[in-house]
């Protein structure tokens, strides 16, 4: 953590922080940096407490904490601890495919089989469906668990679902492989810790216009209410300009080399469109995603929701086929 004075706070204004810091932080060694102190954390808890109350000190101008000290347990964790049901350690990236939601129970299926002989290791299988419009199809809910545990039980595949309120972890947990943590829920802590202590690996997106900081402030939650397998997903902003690209790939870089956690890249809802989401797709792997979140289906045109972005399972394939081994970044 990095503490800065005051222009005019003086030789006092030093002293005042040293006392400060012996009472707030007792085991810190503060060392002078120029225009303040650097103190090294030793728990994210501590330093959570500590950073509001010194930056209220009179003399300090502004405090900070290190993107490493930002994401200590994800730091101390490496790609190697997430295997089953998504092995990240092989080289090859990780497909997790499907359409937006589940909607007639025969085509989910005949997508899911198709998308598994297309080169999908795991199925998109969302039954509740956060939507920023009221009257949009909203997911089948409960009803459609019995669809994807069928679809699970035929393909093999491992499911990936969004839990869209605190109420569905435990029972979607009983069926799904990966909790999916969507963008718009980023910040709903409470829905982390639930499913944090879910035991299935959980794969949070960040959330639209949300900052490295803030995303891996909640990867934090998750890891320290109990997840013990995480991924990380870059969906891109809501508000894209045309012609610009639509992921932050920089971002989707930086949370990767700072956590060491697997990070895919969603190309479909930063796309809205077929052909720009299979782009995306293409520039996100070979910026060294891990793998992709992608829909695709046998019937895009059916789709009562993001049809629009959905890719057809033949492009899917030749997507897949494109990356048989893992670039880095
Ligand atoms: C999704 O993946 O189905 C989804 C709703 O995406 P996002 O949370 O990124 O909007
Ligand atoms: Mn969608």
């Amino acid at each position: 953590m990095k503490i800065f004075l005051k222009k005019n706070s003086g030789a006092a204004g030093l002293r005042g922080l040293r006392g400060a810091l012996a009472r707030i932080l007792p085991d810190c060694r503060p060392a002078r940096i120029p225009g303040g102190l650097s103190v090294r954390i030793s728990s994210p808890a501590g330093a959570g407490d500590a950073l509001p109350r010194l930056e209220n000190l009179p003399w300090v101008a502004s405090a900070a904490l290190s993107d490493y000290e930002l994401c200590p347990l994800a730091c101390a964790r490496g790609p190697k601890t997430f295997s089953n049901p998504l092995d990240f350690t092989a080289a090859r990236p990780v497909f997790i495919a499907g359409p937006c939601a589940v909607e007639e129970e025969e085509a989910y299926i005949a997508s899911a089989l198709a998308l598994k002989a297309a080169g999908a290791q795991a199925l998109r299988a969302a039954i509740f469906k956060p939507r920023s419009s009221p009257y949009a199809f909203q997911g089948l809910g409960w009803p459609g668990l019995r669809t994807i545990a069928r679809a699970k039980k035929l393909t093999g595949l491992p499911l990936a679902t969004e839990a869209t309120d605190t109420r569905q972890v435990a029972r979607l947990a009983g069926v799904c492989d990966v909790i999916q943590i969507g963008a718009r829920n980023m910040r709903n802590y409470e829905l982390l810790k639930e499913a944090a202590r879910s035991g299935r690996a959980v794969l949070l997106k960040r959330g639209m216009r949300a900052t490295l900081r803030e995303w891996l402030l909640s990867a934090e939650y998750l890891l320290k209410y109990g997840a013990k397998k995480l991924v990380l997903c870059e969906r891109g902003d809501s508000l894209s300009i045309p012609g610009r690209p639509r992921l932050d790939l920089e971002i989707m870089a930086a949370a990767k080399k700072l956590t060491g956690l697997p990070v895919l890249a969603d190309p479909s809802h930063a796309a809205r469109d077929r052909a720009v989401a299979a782009a995306l797709a293409v520039k996100a792997l070979r910026a060294g995603a891990d793998g992709l979140l992608i829909e695709a289906s046998l019937d895009p045109l059916t789709a009562l929701i993001d049809g629009r972005q959905t890719v057809s399972i033949e492009t899917f394939r030749l997507l897949a086929a494109k990356f048989p081994c893992k670039s880095r970044i």
